[in-house]
């Protein structure tokens, strides 16, 4: 009875961001009333779907209050009143931020992060902490400490890691937007099995303050959305200089909308001809042709370009990952914060126990790879001979840009894959990256947007791959595609 939205209920789970910051700043409704429209989606279909490590009412609705009088007193910014989902490996003041983790399971963040201030800056609301492989390792949500996600195309399927609970929350209207991290594809696998759009922006353009650390050199924020036009507006909040982050770039503000609107005649989208070989399934392949048909009926034209050293995308990245992971998670001991083991004997004791009761076993395996590659004698063989690589798969990616504007391929090799599919094979596991993790490598920007159905109808994204600091031109690419169709206007519920 207090709901004066002037569209159904059901339109605004699926409206657009814009579309409900124009309801808001109309006063159709109010952020409270939005936000608990929100909750009680998420009350009711969470225990299904998993998305969800934390759900605090309180602490949403104080912030859906606040918003309504910062738009009462007409200071709305575009996502000012707008409940976003935040994936749990982001430090929350006052929330369980737990990383997946047992080892953080009882961690009440006592500061915010440098998105999630920006967020606040901005007045959108936090309307939950999202599940997610424990340490953001895994491709399938399967590691989290919290239980699996389900995929709300099918519930027999993954939602792709390691962000699984945003595409899930997203996918399945719990949730307007929300947050993820990309290491080596995690927030755009699991847009794509989900059927949603991501992006992982340039590497330093999203401050990595309190975004817990699993590959520094490779770690960077990022929305996860329905549309990149919605990507567009959660770039605009989210980027921006951090000087807590030594890496975090110095450069103006850009608005990431600017160039949707562009006419994409002339584009020249390049075809890694490694990419379009053995590896990609047939329907994800089919998927792949019939959207790059489309862009060439809005007049771009495809070209062939190589990444010779594309192989070696997979085996660097598991190199260089868990040699970082390894210095990174040698902070939780037990000693300052997180979990520590009941009974011990020694010091050392206590530290093995805590981090043998806490860690699970994805993460265990990679503390052990990292340390290995580490370790004197190996150090020169593995993870110098990683880096060296890792510089020529940067040069390939140089040199393919000599000859177009921007790059796509498949996102994925295969569509969603069984829950339990996996889990039991760490390389197979591994391989869902293939195509995501040079984007890591070489810091440049990389999203994936819904174009079509493969087996089990299950979605297909294609990857769009930008060069550095491109991110308005592919959201322009993205934009102008889901203008001709409707696959990102698709929706599971
Ligand atoms: N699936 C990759 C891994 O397990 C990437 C994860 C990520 O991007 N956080 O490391």
């Amino acid at each position: 009875a207090t709901f004066y939205f002037s569209l159904s209920v059901n339109a605004m789970f699926n409206a657009s961001l814009k579309q409900l910051s124009l309801q808001l700043a109309g006063k159709k409704i109010s952020s409270t009333e939005l936000t608990t429209e929100f909750l009680k989606r998420i009350k009711a279909l969470n225990p299904e779907y998993n998305a969800f490590i934390t759900v605090n009412e309180e602490l949403s609705l104080a912030q859906a209050q606040a918003a309504d009088k910062m738009i009462a007193a007409g200071q709305a910014s575009p996502l000012t009143g707008i409940p976003i989902a935040q994936k749990d490996i982001f430090c929350t003041k006052g929330w369980l931020t737990t990383c997946g983790s047992k080892m953080l399971s009882n961690f009440v963040s006592p500061y915010d992060a440098g998105v999630i201030e920006r967020f606040n800056q901005a007045g959108a609301i936090n309307i939950g902490k999202t599940n997610m492989d424990e340490f953001a390792m895994g491709s399938s949500n399967e590691t989290s400490f919290y239980g699996p996600v389900k995929n709300p195309w099918d519930h027999a399927a993954v939602p792709g890691g390691s962000s699984g609970g945003a595409a899930c929350a997203v996918a399945a209207r719990l949730a307007p937007a929300a947050t993820g991290t990309d290491t080596g594809g995690s927030i755009r696998q699991p847009a794509a099995l989900c059927g949603i759009s991501g992006i992982k922006p340039t590497y330093g353009l999203v401050s990595r303050y309190g975004m817990i650390a699993f590959a520094s050199s490779l770690d960077q924020g990022g929305p996860m959305a329905k549309s990149a036009e919605d990507l567009a507006l959660l770039l605009n909040v989210m980027t921006g200089f951090d000087p807590r982050d030594s890496t975090s770039l110095q450069r103006d503000a850009e608005d990431y909308a600017r160039d949707l609107q562009k006419p994409l005649a002339g584009l020249r989208i390049g075809l890694p001809k490694e990419y379009f070989a053995e590896g990609m399934s047939k329907d994800v392949e089919s998927a792949i042709e019939n959207a790059l048909d489309e862009y060439r009926k809005l007049g771009a034209q495809t070209v062939e370009v190589s990444l010779p050293n594309a192989p070696l995308a997979i085996p660097v990245y598991y190199v260089l990952a868990p040699a970082e992971a390894s210095s990174n998670l040698s902070r939780f001991d037990g000693v300052r914060y997180g979990h520590r083991a009941k009974s011990y004997g020694d010091l050392a004791d206590m530290y093995r126990k805590s981090r043998a009761e806490g860690f699970g076993p994805e993460v265990k395996r990679r503390i052990l790879i990292g340390t290995y590659v580490l370790s004197h004698g190996y150090y020169d063989a593995y993870y110098i001979k990683a880096q060296k690589l890792r510089r020529l798969i940067a040069q390939d990616f140089a040199e393919a840009y000599k000859q177009c504007d921007i790059i796509m391929g498949p996102t994925t090799p295969t569509v969603a894959f069984n829950l339990g599919e996996k889990s039991g094979d760490p390389i197979q596991m591994y391989l869902s990256d293939i195509y995501t993790s040079a984007a890591n490598l070489t810091g440049m920007p990389a999203m994936s947007i819904p174009v079509g159905f493969g087996d089990k109808n299950r979605p297909v994204g294609l990857h769009i791959i930008g060069n550095y600091f491109s991110e308005a031109q592919m959201l322009n690419v993205a934009h102008q595609y889901q203008l001709a169709t409707g696959w990102h206007l698709q929706s599971p519920v």
